[in-house]
């Protein structure tokens, strides 16, 4: 008997036939004596839904009002299982994240949780019932309702895996794993048996949301055994066997595998978030970069990419990128705090631009990865506009038309292709 965690996403939520597909699914693993506890999302649309409501009354709503609001969705999902579970025969309870006493801190929209309380969800487990736990939810010190951030419900399955001490958490969605490059990008992307956390953090992280960032480390620094897998597909009988540990969906390992068979890239990932920042004409001379970047870093901006070019005449352009939708804020920032006191001729931003990244821990003991990437690139007259690199990773950054193209070239150029084309994207 194993103790396992299932997380399934909003996709899989999406209407009452699909929430009693995932009963049945549940119900299968129940059956085969399994203790089991499901976190879950709200149905899909249903965030957006409700974040568009708040956005009709102020753009920027208050924190703690937003997350009362936002939470709503998986308390509807959580109920909704529960009852189905029930109609087939399955003991199941539902609970929100303050009734696990799901405790973070109180940054509301994006708060960390501090712990878990599992004696409660035990209680449950040892009765013989379901638990099924909302997801993106937490409660803070006060009382509160807070939210863990777009994708959330990710997090909190593993955190509770993590809690519990489960054998495996499993990340049900409508995807049968983690491939290559998104799936619906192209139909050649490969889907991958094992992928390290490391590279699956940088991959979340440099924007494959198939899994939330926060999710990835927390099941490294906990060594949550995590699978992602398909909720729809039929074969997953609930058997917790070699078979299945061996054979569905993707496991993310702490293990590098030998390291002679590594792929050189394991992955490429895009970030359609990205927004270029330009500051013209500047004059060349130490303290330059400090002094456009710290206000911008004051105003809680985070930076990503930085570049400054070569000065000509004493004067260079500085430039460097920001969530999209920091780009109006930051122009603002500059205009007010920075241009005058530094000179700058000129400062804009372009919202049209896409990070495209290869990651691979094989790169570690490879050179030649950038070379073929940049050579892929030129080929295919995709022009460069900022590099960055680390150990792993080759980001560059381009402009957004061209995203497909590059990325479907280098998912050539670098082996990744599937040979026979066929996509395994579900539920859409
Ligand atoms: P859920 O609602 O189940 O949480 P998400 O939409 O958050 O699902 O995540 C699943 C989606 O992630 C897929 O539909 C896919 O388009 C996208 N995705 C992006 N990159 C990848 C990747 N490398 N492998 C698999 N899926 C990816
Ligand atoms: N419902 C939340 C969202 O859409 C959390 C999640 O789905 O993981 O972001
Ligand atoms: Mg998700």
């Amino acid at each position: 008997m194993a103790l396992i965690v299932q997380k399934y996403g909003g996709t899989s939520m999406g209407n009452i036939s699909r929430i009693k597909n995932v009963a049945k699914r549940v119900k299968s693993w129940h059956d085969n004596g399994h203790q089991v506890v499901v976190v879950v999302s709200a149905m899909s649309g249903e965030t957006n839904r409700l974040i568009d409501l708040a956005n009709q009354i102020n753009k920027n709503p208050d924190p703690r009002e937003y997350d009362q609001m936002v939470s709503t969705g998986e308390q509807v999902s959580i109920s909704l299982l529960a009852m189905a579970l029930q109609s087939i025969g399955v003991g199941a309870r539902s609970f929100t994240g303050g009734q696990v006493a799901i405790k973070t801190d109180d940054t509301h929209n994006k708060a960390r949780i501090k712990s878990i309380d599992d004696e409660r969800i035990r209680k449950q487990l040892d009765a013989g019932n379901v638990v099924i736990v909302a997801g993106f939810q937490g409660i803070d010190e006060h009382g509160d309702i807070t939210t863990l951030g777009r994708g959330g419900s990710d997090t909190t399955g593993v955190a509770l895996a993590a809690a519990l001490k489960a054998d495996e958490c499993q990340i049900y969605t409508d995807v049968d794993g983690v491939y290559t490059t998104d799936p619906r990008l192209t139909s050649k992307a490969k889907k991958l048996s094992r992928i390290t956390f490391e590279e699956m953090l940088e991959m979340a992280s440099l924007g494959s949301k198939v899994l939330q960032i926060r999710s990835v480390e927390f099941a490294g620094k906990y060594q949550v055994p995590l699978r992602v897998l398909s909720s729809f597909d039929e074969d997953i009988d609930g058997k917790f066997d070699e078979d299945f540990k061996n054979n569905v969906g993707t496991l993310i390992t702490i293990d590098e595998g030998d390291s002679m068979e590594q792929p050189l890239i394991s992955g490429i990932a895009f970030n359609r978030d990205e927004a270029k920042i330009v500051v013209r004409g500047v004059p060349d001379h130490p303290g330059i970069a400090a002094a456009i970047l710290t206000p911008v870093g004051k105003a809680n901006i985070e930076i990503d990419m930085i570049l400054q070019n070569v000065a000509s005449n004493g004067l260079t352009d500085f430039s460097f990128t920001v969530h999209r939708n920091d780009m109006d804020k930051t122009i603002e920032v500059l205009n007010n705090e920075v241009k005058e006191e530094i000179g700058a001729a000129e400062i804009f931003g372009d919202d049209k631009v896409v990070k495209i990244s290869l990651v691979g821990v094989g790169m570690r003991s490879h050179a030649g990865v950038a070379s073929t990437m940049f050579q892929t690139l030129a080929e295919n007259n995709v022009n460069i506009q900022m590099i960055s690199t680390s150990e792993i990773k080759i980001s560059v950054l381009a402009q957004e038309q061209y995203l497909e193209k590059a990325v479907k070239k280098l998912h050539t150029a670098f082996g990744l292709d599937r040979e026979d084309g066929e996509s395994h994207v579900a539920g859409t």
